[in-house]
Formats: C-alpha cells, sequence, structure tokens
C-alpha cells in the first residue's frame, strides 16, 4: 500500500516523530475516542424525522468516459437523463482501483487504507512489495486476504443511523443463484463491510461464471446480472409507509463482458479479422499474473465494443428503476446517486481491467446527484473523490453521523449556485502506487518510487509525463503529500476500535521502521 514504499528513508524519519508524538498523546488519544464514539452513539440514537428516501446505484467498472453525457460512445439516455434532472460532476475521481478498497471509501467517508487490518498489514505489505500474484502463489495470498478490518459499530455508518431511526436498510446484494459471481459482493450490508475476496475462490468463479454463461441461452439473451435489477424493482414497487436507504450493486459492466443479445448484435465486427475466440474470456486469467496475450488493436476493438454495449444495458436497468420510482411516486422524495466504484483499462497504458495502474480510464468514474432541492442539469468541474460522497449525504439527508470522516461535504454544490468548495488534494490508492490530484496535475507514485506529473487540462489521455520539466510542481506536490500521509496515518490509528488494535499497529510500525 501506498504509505509504505515510498521514500523510505524520509518516511521512516517522519514515522518515528509520529510514533513519539502518538506515545505522548496515547492516553488523551484513548480518552478523546472513548468519549467520542459515546457521544456519536447516543446523537445515532436521536430521533429524526425521517422525510427523505435515498438509493445509490454503483455499477462494477463504469469508466466515466464510456457515457454519452461524458462524451463517451455507449448510448446511455436513463443514466445522462437523470444528469438532466440534477447534477453531474465531471471530475470524481475513486479512492481506490479495485471494487472492495473502492466500497471502503464509498460507504466510510475515509480512505481505504484507514481500514488495514492492524495484524495484517506488516505481512501483506512484505508479499506485495516484491511480487506479482499468479496461480501459482495465489495459497501465499489468500493468507493475507483479510486485508480491510471490519467497521466497528461506532463508528456509525449513514446506513446505521437511518436504521435507528425506522429506516429500512435492506440492501439489494443478496445475488441470486443466477449470478456464480455474486459471491465476490462481500457487502451483505454496509456496516458489515467483509475481508478481501479470496483469489482462488475467485478463479474457481471465473471458470464457472463462464461455464455458465456458455451453458445457458436463456442468460446469454437476457444478460447475467438482470437478477438484481429485478429484485430492486420489486423491492420499490412494494414498498409503503417506510423510508429507505438502499444501495443497488450492479456486477456489469465488470468482465467478463457479456451484454444481452438485442445489445450484441449491433456490434459491427467482422469475426474473420479476430485473433483468437470471440469472447475473449482468456484474458481474465492474464491479470492475475500469466503471459499478457498479444491482442490485436482489432481484438481489443471488439473487447471494448462488447464492454461499450454491456454498459447500455446497464442504462437499461438504471431506466426500470427510475420508472419503479416514478411509478410509487418515490422520485420527487429520493435522493438518487449513481457512481460506479472504478473504472476499466483497454490497453490505453498497457493495462487491461482495474487491478493495476492509476490513469484516469481506471479512476475517473461517473457522478450524478438527483433529490429534493438539488439544482437541475448542473454540471460542476471541482474535483472530488468517493471519500466525500458519505459527508454530503449525511448532509443532505439532515442526519449526524460518521466518526471522523476525511472526505469533504460538497452540499453547497449541489443546492445553491456555489461553484466550488474549499480546495483539496483528491487521493487515489492502488497496491502500492498512489495518485495525488490538484487542480490541473495528477502526481501518479509507483511502486518503484518513479514519478509521473500529468497536466490533466491540456493531456487528459495522459500521453505526455511532464516531471522533468516541472520539478517545482512536483516537489511541492511530494511535500503536501507527506504531509497528508502523516495527517491521515493518525486519523487512522485513532479511529481503530480498541487500545489492543492501536498498540497492534504502532508495533508493525516499529517492526517495519527496524527491519
Ligand atoms: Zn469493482
Amino acid at each position: 500500500m501506498s504509505f509504505v514504499v515510498q521514500g523510505k528513508t524520509n518516511w521512516k524519519f517522519l514515522l518515528i516523530i509520529f510514533i513519539l508524538a502518538a506515545i505522548m498523546g496515547g492516553t488523551v488519544l484513548v480518552y478523546q475516542y472513548w468519549w467520542l464514539s459515546q457521544e456519536k452513539v447516543k446523537i445515532g440514537r436521536e430521533q429524526f424525522l425521517p422525510k427523505y428516501n435515498l438509493l445509490i446505484i454503483v455499477s462494477d467498472s463504469l469508466r466515466a468516459d464510456a457515457l454519452s453525457c461524458y462524451g463517451g460512445e455507449a448510448n446511455t439516455p436513463n443514466i445522462c437523463g437523470l444528469a438532466k434532472q440534477g447534477v453531474l460532476f465531471e471530475n470524481a475521481y475513486s479512492n481506490g482501483q479495485s471494487t472492495l478498497p473502492s466500497s471502503l471509501s464509498i460507504f466510510t467517508g475515509n480512505y481505504p487504507n484507514m481500514y488495514i487490518d492492524p495484524g495484517m498489514a506488516l505481512d501483506f505489505f512484505k508479499l506485495y512489495e516484491n511480487k506479482i500474484i499468479t496461480f501459482d502463489n495465489i495459497d501465499e495470498f489468500n493468507k493475507v486476504s483479510s486485508l480491510f478490518r471490519k467497521i466497528n459499530d461506532k463508528e456509525l455508518l449513514l446506513a446505521t443511523v437511518l436504521e435507528r431511526n425506522g429506516y429500512d436498510t435492506k440492501y439489494k446484494l443478496d445475488f441470486s443463484s443466477l449470478d456464480p459471481f455474486g459471491s465476490r459482493h462481500f457487502l451483505n450490508c454496509c456496516n458489515q463491510l467483509q475481508g478481501l475476496e479470496k483469489l482462488k475462490e475467485y478463479k474457481d468463479l471465473i471458470e464457472k461464471e463462464i461455464n455458465f454463461i456458455e451453458d445457458n441461452t436463456d442468460i446469454k439473451n437476457i444478460g447475467l446480472g438482470y437478477e438484481e435489477t429485478y429484485s430492486v424493482l420489486d423491492y420499490l414497487l412494494n414498498i409503503k409507509e417506510k423510508k429507505f436507504f438502499t444501495m443497488m450493486w450492479i456486477s456489469d459492466p465488470h468482465e467478463p463482458y457479456s451484454p444481452p443479445e438485442k445489445f450484441k448484435k449491433n456490434i459491427n465486427i467482422e469475426f474473420s479479422k479476430l485473433s483468437r475466440k470471440s469472447e475473449f474470456y482468456e484474458l481474465r486469467y492474464s491479470q492475475l499474473g500469466l503471459n499478457l496475450p498479444n491482442f490485436t488493436g482489432y481484438d481489443i476493438y471488439y473487447l471494448k465494443q462488447l464492454y461499450l454495449k454491456e454498459v447500455e444495458s446497464v442504462d437499461e436497468r438504471v431506466g426500470y428503476i427510475l420508472k419503479a420510482l416514478e411509478h410509487n411516486g418515490l422520485k420527487n422524495n429520493t435522493f438518487i446517486v449513481f457512481t460506479a466504484d472504478h473504472g476499466e483499462g483497454f490497453g490505453e497504458h498497457g493495462i487491461f481491467y482495474h487491478q493495476d495502474g492509476l490513469y484516469n480510464e481506471i479512476i475517473h468514474v461517473p457522478l450524478i446527484i438527483t433529490g429534493p432541492n438539488i439544482i437541475k442539469g448542473r454540471r460542476i468541474k471541482e474535483i472530488v473523490s468517493h471519500i466525500d460522497l458519505m459527508p454530503t449525504l449525511k448532509d443532505l439527508m439532515g442526519v449526524d453521523c460518521l466518526y471522523n470522516p476525511s472526505g469533504k461535504s460538497y452540499k453547497s454544490l449541489l443546492v445553491s449556485g456555489k461553484d466550488s468548495v474549499e480546495q483539496r488534494f483528491q487521493i487515489i490508492e492502488g497496491y502500492l502506487s498512489s495518485a495525488f490530484i490538484e487542480n490541473n496535475y495528477k502526481l501518479i507514485i509507483n511502486k518503484d518510487n518513479t514519478f509521473e506529473l500529468y497536466n490533466l487540462f491540456e493531456d487528459p489521455g495522459e500521453l505526455n509525463n511532464v516531471s522533468k520539466e516541472n520539478q517545482a510542481i512536483v516537489s511541492k506536490m511530494k511535500q503536501k503529500m507527506s504531509q497528508l500521509r502523516i495527517e491521515k496515518l493518525i486519523k487512522m490509528i485513532k479511529n481503530l476500535p480498541n487500545i489492543q488494535d492501536k498498540g497492534k499497529y504502532i508495533s508493525g510500525l516499529l517492526r517495519w521502521i527496524k527491519e
């Protein structure tokens, strides 16, 4: 993870200072933590008048620039129609590059690596520092698969508080047997975030899913994932008096790219020009460390077309949900959020899928919010990231919750004519790499400690690394970033649920410094 690899010497020095400060301030921290958590629980139990519903729709692996309202090729009238009824963020980023870290930031308002299990962190870092996961060493990686700790009840996520105030917070994440891939979704309830998916299991599931699609004509025609939509539709059409907070996790356009036949048939392709079998499922395996297949440009073109058609099928599903809300008279009283957990690469920077790389195809996500009092048809240029979402939603819902979030509310952008909120650095955390975005600039710090700087305004495709000619900007960003990492680390330890975990984490850091 990012905070252990870069600039080891400086980093260690800063950590020593931090640890000394932490030891001295330990008693105060413990007391403060105890006091704050008691206070927050009390606030969470206070009654407030439930006024609004909240629906969050997350599409898995949907890069922003696929959608027509972000200049993309997919025809997405429902999602983009939603943008006309509310606010669209042109520059929204996920804080992680894959599902689990990203979801953590969506639900908590904090950076993903603030939830690393203190007992697992050191082993994980050691393992990841020098290795790439392959099927040969997959078992070794499984040993450290529970990278993230569970969210403690006292950390008060929005759902917890709403539930205590009579909301129905059943998440529509109980994937049916029709979705053999469903178990990759660990979020059975948002205050019970589970550990990292097990890679071995993941591999088995891929095979199962491929066979399932290939053997099942109905699924080929209808499309995998529609079952999730039907269960949410059923829920929304039948919910009566009770206010709700529900989340619809659409597991597409995540690979394998298997759009329903009615979308797929519109792809204009000459199959004889493809270098391999049509569906490219084998590409999936390359991601986990096997040799990257030698795709031709035409292969990649087809892969991308399949993806875009799957995006159109996601749009169809969003359309059904919006109609159900309208039909049941819920639309005017419901905040609707549409976003994606991360994007998807198609070789723009030599990267496919989304387990690696922090270029915009992987981390630039759509973000659209509509609801009571929200300005209609506004496009915001301000740079925001997923950690800001929960602080914003709690403000919109009028609830006090979240323990010590790092994100900031941008409610004022949604309900008033304000153009910007407090300017902030946005941090995106990959596996041992990280990216920092401020104004026009994006600094990527790679795991080998090399830097890339892009001027996103002049070079949105991130093709021209300008770090050499902009040394002053790089060093200013690096300096700011070190400071933010220390602040983040302090907050991370402060947020750990108990004194034993705080101790475990600090002793882990000390061990790491010694080595
Ligand atoms: Zn995902």
